[in-house]
């Protein structure tokens, strides 16, 4: 078993529960606190809430505020602050035009000073997009896909390599058919509300009737008025007109980390949409006071009067007046980052997670970690709303594992015995209800784990518990009422849970985590596994305790899969799909590998087996000494010829530290700190801002930086590292999983289990190397951002040259195009010396003569590759043309387009082929609209009088879904 933490309790915890090798301290979970919003709503918002008169309990309430107030605040009482004593109210709008020293606020928003966008056709909705980006087709088609998901309620898989732009596209899609979506729910909401009141008007004209008639208790005369009126207009059925408001479409869109969620909200800065929308995030990482939860919970609950509710926390008193300025962004045509909310929160010295939390009631969109949504805890306790909402999750490569570790839970035995002597301390362990059955069930687990633990042989780590003695284990543990017990801890009510009790809370939490995760144990024991033992944590420390571990990813999966309207999954790393989609339990309709952006000769990739000993076997002792030595020659060769930053990412710290030591204790880091700033990833979240920042004064000197940092860590995934920041990036090993470990070791088993192979998942060993290979995969994609961006990859392991294309396979498909081999260091430094000044050279002419010509077709994109070639000879001819032609046949072109973009290999010549001759003849017909509009179907010129005929048979009738098929080759389904 690894290391035990408790789940949804603490940030750091959950860094360390992934610290091998990386970890991602952002993604944080989050403790929402519904009786302080139930609490909140209660008492209306701080502006409706009484401000005080001048009485004595009111100079006591201004000391309150005080009393938390922090201390870099000017000693100003409330009123004042609000205005209230100059003016006699305290609405937001004054709040917003003064500040504590009286200087008026500037917080302007401007809706003129956005990027300009354009309009672009994308299968039948129009999409906003930077007007100076023409959208290459690896983005056309992430959008065509989105959009086609979003439309049919499909789930969808969308591979688009690292740097191809995939964020804008996904937002940009996403907004559109959002747009669309609202437009089509105002008029249904409207002709709802038209129908109520119609149907209010005709029941009120048969009220009238019946009293006109004098009785409405007599049988004949009532009868007579039904028969004039028709039947259901009883009192008895107070409204039967049974079609209600539909719900507003909903969207999360979410990322692994919250760095990835503020580099989403950049972009959407870019896009020319203003939605509502809030982040979700924890109030560990939110709240200006750094307060635990429960310490938040304390000053704002339910023990506490109205009055000290209000005034304990300043900050939270003045959300609200952040979140009616963040709504003003929408009302003006605007987008906000976190660096305008931030900027807002500091103004009004306001509480960020409140804020936040207030914005999500109107939101369109919310954007989370994913985590949020899959962690069955986190999203029960936030109690967030996916039933009918469109869920796209960005760098969804790492989907299953959070689905996995969001439905497991690990706890120590040490956590067990601090919460069942935390009750003992309140003398409340035999207080009826509650109290008592949390009591009982801490008791039970200690007991159990006691037993278990203690009956291990010497020598003997854990004891592990599979699938069909899960059931067994769980009555073994809670007793013959486990059932009854499980189900009252988690059906009890929030209103009816005790509130205010301090560090009982976070037990209580703890609790109810294991009670709904025992739960699903025992809806779907044959995905389970329960792990028992003592074994040694992340710190080296012996730590005993129990994991109950789910080894499918679908139990996390299908739950959200199957309230969202559609679950669509975006990375530059999700091959192989089909595997992928059985590990997660649900069929995913749509599925597409975007091209990369970047022509081939602008990555330079070397199997690096010029230092064999930098390999598998020499990472540990005397091996450890000698490959750090040999990677620090062989890495100050290459530092010297390499413009800009360099990337290192080995498989673990310990590595790092190894080869830092080594290279200390010889003139290596001296030397080759002469040609780079070396830098190093630091462990956890804390310093990773100032890492980055020193890697990035190192690049601004000119000389460039070199980070060393780990797979799957913080530098590795959703940091871009484009131009001179990066280029080059050495893979040093491969972060194959610790095969020691239990977790490691029992998922393996379980899928090699002939059940799980019938189901299509991946065997052990294929799973297992798939973790390595996603993780690789992310690393080499760190430096290669846009079309014009150039770069070296390294995979340093000798295993790449034995292995051939067996291990080939594995990397992505857009790197293994360039692989080469060389045979000493003194040849590849000279190949990338090479390299560089030819790429520099050739993109400079490149951009000159780019500028010099005034083509239509952007013959610079990537000449290479006929089918790309006219692929871009597509996309130029819409551009050409815009949406200023005919609507309708701008979305045909781009049906078109899409439909042979989308065709597998080798039917996938021919589709271009097929609709570059079609899109060239309806741009003529486009272009000269008019004329030819009266010519009638079979006119299309420029083609075979068959195609054209077809094409305007399914342009005249709207067949743009069967003209996909047809194109495609293909009977479309019935
Ligand atoms: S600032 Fe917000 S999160 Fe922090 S204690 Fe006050 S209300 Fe709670």
């Amino acid at each position: 078993m690894g290391d035990v933490v408790t789940p949804g309790k603490d940030d750091d915890n959950a860094c360390v529960a992934r610290a091998d090798g990386g970890e991602d301290d952002d993604v944080v979970v989050v403790l929402y606190d519904a009786a302080v919003t139930d609490a909140f709503r209660a008492t209306g918002s701080p502006s409706a809430s009484p401000r005080r008169a001048s009485t004595a309990a009111d100079d006591e309430d201004v000391m309150t505020v005080d009393r938390v107030k922090p201390k870099y605040l000017p000693e100003f009482s409330m009123k004042s602050y609000y205005g209230v004593e100059e003016r006699g109210e305290s609405s937001p709008e004054r709040a917003t035009k003064r500040r504590r020293d009286g200087k008026p606020l500037e917080l302007e928003i401007d809706g003129t000073a956005r990027e300009p966008t354009k309009e672009i056709a994308i299968g039948g909705v129009y999409v906003k997009f930077p007007a100076k980006i023409n959208p290459h087709p690896a983005q056309r088609m992430t959008m065509a896909k989105i959009i086609d998901a979003l439309k049919k309620s499909q789930h969808a898989m969308i591979e688009s390599p690292t740097g191809t732009g995939k964020t804008l596209a996904l937002l940009c899609s996403t907004l559109g058919w959002l747009e669309r979506e609202k437009e089509a729910y105002k008029k249904s909401a409207a002709k709802v509300r038209d129908m109520h009141e119609a149907w209010s008007v005709a029941r009120k004209k048969y009220e009238d009737a019946l009293i006109a008639f004098g009785h409405r208790n007599d049988k004949d005369k009532a009868s007579t008025v039904k028969a004039e009126y028709g039947d259901g207009w009883d009192a008895s059925r107070p409204f039967t007109c049974k079609t209600d408001v539909p719900p507003p479409p909903r969207v999360y869109v979410c990322s692994r980390t919250h760095s990835q969620i503020e580099q989403i909200l950049r972009e959407l800065k870019r896009t020319g949409y203003a939605p509502k929308y809030t982040v979700l995030s924890s109030r560990q990482r939110l709240c200006p006071l750094k307060k635990s939860d429960a310490d938040c919970q304390d000053m704002l609950g339910d023990g506490l009067t109205q009055q000290e509710r209000i005034t304990s926390c300043a900050h939270y008193n003045r959300h609200e007046y952040v979140a009616d300025h963040m709504n003003k962004y929408a009302e003006k045509n605007c987008a906000w980052d976190m660096e305008d909310f931030n900027r807002v929160v500091n103004e009004f010295s306001a509480c960020s997670f409140f804020a936040l939390r207030n914005l999500q009631a109107t939101s369109e969109i919310v954007f989370c970690p994913y985590n949020y949504l899959f962690d069955h805890n986190v999203r029960r306790k936030m109690k967030l709303d996916i039933a009918g909402a469109a869920v796209i999750i960005d760098e969804g490569h790492n989907i299953e594992d959070v689905c996995r570790s969001g439905t497991s839970i690990e706890l120590s035995m040490a956590q067990v015995a601090e919460a069942i002597a935390a009750f003992n301390a309140q003398s409340i362990k035999s207080a009826p209800g509650y109290y008592a059955d949390v009591y009982q069930f801490l008791l039970k687990i200690s007991h159990f784990l006691e037993r278990i633990i203690g009956n291990t042989w010497e020598g003997q780590k854990e004891v592990v518990v599979r699938s069909h003695e899960i059931v067994g284990c769980v009555i073994d543990m809670l007793g013959e009422h486990a059932v009854e017990l499980v189900r009252n801890l988690i059906k009890t009510p929030d209103n009816a849970k005790p509130t205010h009790n301090g560090p009982l809370t976070t037990y209580m939490n703890l609790c109810e985590d294991i009670a709904n995760i025992l739960h699903l144990v025992t809806k779907t024991p044959e995905s389970y596994v329960i792990i028992i033992g003592r074994s040694v944590d992340i710190n080296g420390e012996e730590c005993e305790g129990m994991c109950i571990s789910c080894m499918e990813p679908k139990v996390g999966f299908s739950t959200v899969a199957e309230q969202a309207r559609c679950v669509i999954l975006t990375s530059g790393t999700l091959s192989p799909m089909n595997t992928f989609e059985a590990e997660l339990g649900v069929e995913f309709p749509i599925k597409i590998e975007a091209p990369h952006v970047v022509p081939t000769s602008q990555v330079y990739v070397e199997l690096s087996d010029a230092i064999g000993e930098v390999t598998y076997k020499a990472t540990s002792g005397v091996g450890a000494s000698r490959f750090a030595q040999n990677l620090g020659k062989y890495l100050l060769e290459y530092a010297k010829v390499i413009p800009g930053g360099m990337l290192v990412f080995f498989p673990k710290y310990s590595l790092i530290d190894v080869t830092l030591r080594e290279w200390h204790t010889s003139r290596l880091f001296a030397q080759i700190s002469d040609q780079k700033h070396i830098v190093c990833e630091s462990r956890g979240a804390a310093g990773f801002v100032d890492t980055l920042a020193e890697f990035n004064r190192g690049n601004a000197t000119g000389k460039g930086s070199l980070m060393l940092a780990v797979f799957r860590g913080k530098v590795s995934e959703g940091i871009d590292f484009k131009d001179d920041s990066a280029r080059a990036v050495f893979c040093v090993g491969i972060p194959f999983p610790n095969v020691f470990d239990v977790k490691v070791k029992t998922k393996r088993d379980f899928n090699d289990l002939p059940k799980s192979r019938q189901k299509g998942m991946l065997t052990g060993s294929a799973w297992y190397s798939a973790q390595a290979y996603r993780a690789y995969n992310q690393a080499l994609g760190r430096c290669i951002r846009h079309p014009k961006d150039y770069a070296a990859l390294f995979l340093v392991d000798a295993r790449f040259r034995e292995g051939g294309q067996y291990m080939m396979n594995n990397i992505s498909k857009w790197i293994r195009k360039s692989v080469t081999a060389c045979g000493s260091v003194n040849e590849s430094v000279r190949n990338v010396d090479e390299f560089f000044k030819r790429t520099k050279k050739m993109l400079l002419e490149k951009e000159i003569k780019t500028e010099s010509t005034d083509a239509d077709v952007d013959e610079t994109q990537n000449p290479e590759s006929p089918v790309e070639y006219k692929a871009h000879r597509n996309e130029n001819i819409f551009n050409a043309i815009g949406c200023e032609g005919n609507r309708k046949l701008c979305d045909a072109m781009d049906a078109l387009h899409q439909a042979a973009l989308s065709c597998e290999e080798p039917m996938r010549v021919n589709a271009i082929a097929k609709a570059t001759t079609s899109i060239r003849a309806l741009t003529y017909k486009v272009t000269n609209g008019s004329k030819l509009a009266k010519q009638g179907p079979g006119k299309v010129q420029g083609v075979g009088p068959s195609i054209g005929a077809q094409i305007d048979y399914f342009l005249e009738h709207d067949k743009f879904e069967r003209m996909e098929y047809y194109l495609r080759g293909e009977r479309m389904p019935h």
